[in-house]
């Protein structure tokens, strides 16, 4: 038996199956665990088990759900942003957002981040290390336990890079998807990046039919670097290109997300700009299959402002402006519905001021 204690809610039912027989239990013994373990369940709370199996379970693996330290409930669309606590005493922030079509879950990814973007509050202690998958499923699991509710759709969104930590949120992309866990279907899953370009490709390769969606932020190449520095090693053309192979190779479409922030990225020359860059390198771009009709839609996203970055959001007026000019150039616009207003809901901030509650005692 290998001496590290095997995290339970990182294996797959394949992974659980050799644990049982390296535990002397029987192989079938997984499929009765796996289940009760993506519904929340400890194995101390499992009636169907042995004694001996529990107390080998504690002893050879481990098992931790994210203990709910803080939660807050918008008063006026239902959000619930929690304050989740790791088992090292690290925490991270998950959003539930209700929609008719059903719960999306905003997860985060990483204690922390290392990416820099000027305007994110989760980059501004750097990263502490990365969740694994057991820590991002568990997300999942312990909000919807809280809330007795099903969570049908994933986005991962909250603090941190997902393709920074690549191998575990593909495992856990796995496991969520398992028919004996979650059921979640990748068509109902998010992922969202600022611009990991090689990551990109091998996503591409990992053939799962998520959504991917794309920080883009800026038409040019000055203009990002100077919000974004990942933009000095992976630049707007090569980014551009690695969404259009995306959506060749998948077929599937990929949302940008742009953060509109006043003085820096939204006048009109900068729509008029990113319309260009984007029609000429997503459509217009020679032998690609069916590049013509590639649907883009960019999410505008008014800066959510954070006192450290300084950065101010566009008006309403500029907004709408910004909007109208990309769809007069054939791109789908949309403007961010802000959830959860009155809970600051967006990401980073609250661990942030957890961690100065901290520090202060
Ligand atoms: N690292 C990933 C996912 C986390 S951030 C990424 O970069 O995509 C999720 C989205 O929120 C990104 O589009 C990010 O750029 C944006 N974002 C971060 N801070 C923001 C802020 N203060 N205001 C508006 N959007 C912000």
């Amino acid at each position: 038996m290998t001496t590290e204690k095997k995290e339970l809610l990182s294996l797959s039912v394949n992974e659980l199956e050799e644990l049982m027989l390296e535990l002397g239990e029987a192989k079938y013994r997984a499929a009765q665990i796996f289940p009760l373990l993506h519904r929340g369940m400890s194995p101390d709370e499992m009636t169907n088990l042995s004694r001996a199996l529990k107390e080998k379970l504690a002893t050879h693996a481990r098992w931790h759900l994210p203990t709910v330290e803080r939660k807050l409930i918008s008063a006026l669309d239902g959000t619930v942003k929690y304050l989740f606590g790791l088992s090292d005493g690290n925490c991270v922030e998950s959003v539930v957002m209700r929609y008719e079509h059903g719960n999306t879950i905003c997860i985060s990814s990483q204690v922390g981040c290392r990416m820099g973007c000027r305007f994110c509050a989760s980059t501004i202690g750097g990263k502490v290390r990365d969740l694994s998958p057991a820590e991002l499923l568990g997300q999942v699991i312990a909000a919807q336990k809280d809330t007795a509710e099903r969570i049908s759709n994933i986005v991962l969104m909250g603090i941190g890079e997902p393709l920074d930590n690549y191998d575990n949120v593909i495992k856990f992309l796995r496991l969520v998807n398992d028919p004996k866990g979650l059921n979640i279907g990748y068509r109902h899953i998010s992922l969202s990046t600022c611009g990991l370009v090689d990551k990109i490709h091998r996503l591409r390769e990992e053939d799962l039919p998520i959504t991917l969606s794309v920080s883009l932020h800026a038409p040019d190449d000055e203009t990002r670097s100077a919000i974004m520095p990942i933009n000095k090693k992976y630049g707007v053309a090569e980014l551009l290109d690695a969404c259009r192979v995306y959506y060749a190779a998948t077929g599937r479409r990929i949302s940008f997300e742009y953060t509109l922030i006043a003085g820096k990225n939204d006048s009109p020359a900068n729509a008029k700009k990113l319309a260009r860059v984007l029609n000429d390198s997503l459509r217009n771009n020679g032998g690609v299959r069916n590049a013509t009709k590639m649907p883009i839609h960019i999410n505008l996203i008014p800066v959510n402002e954070v006192a450290e970055t300084g950065f101010v959001h566009s008006g309403k007026e500029a907004v709408k402006r910004f909007a109208a000019i990309l769809e007069s150039c054939g791109i789908r616009a949309t403007v961010r519905r802000t959830l959860g207003a009155d809970i600051n809901a967006s990401c980073g901030q609250l661990r942030r001021e957890s961690q100065s509650d901290k520090s202060e005692n």
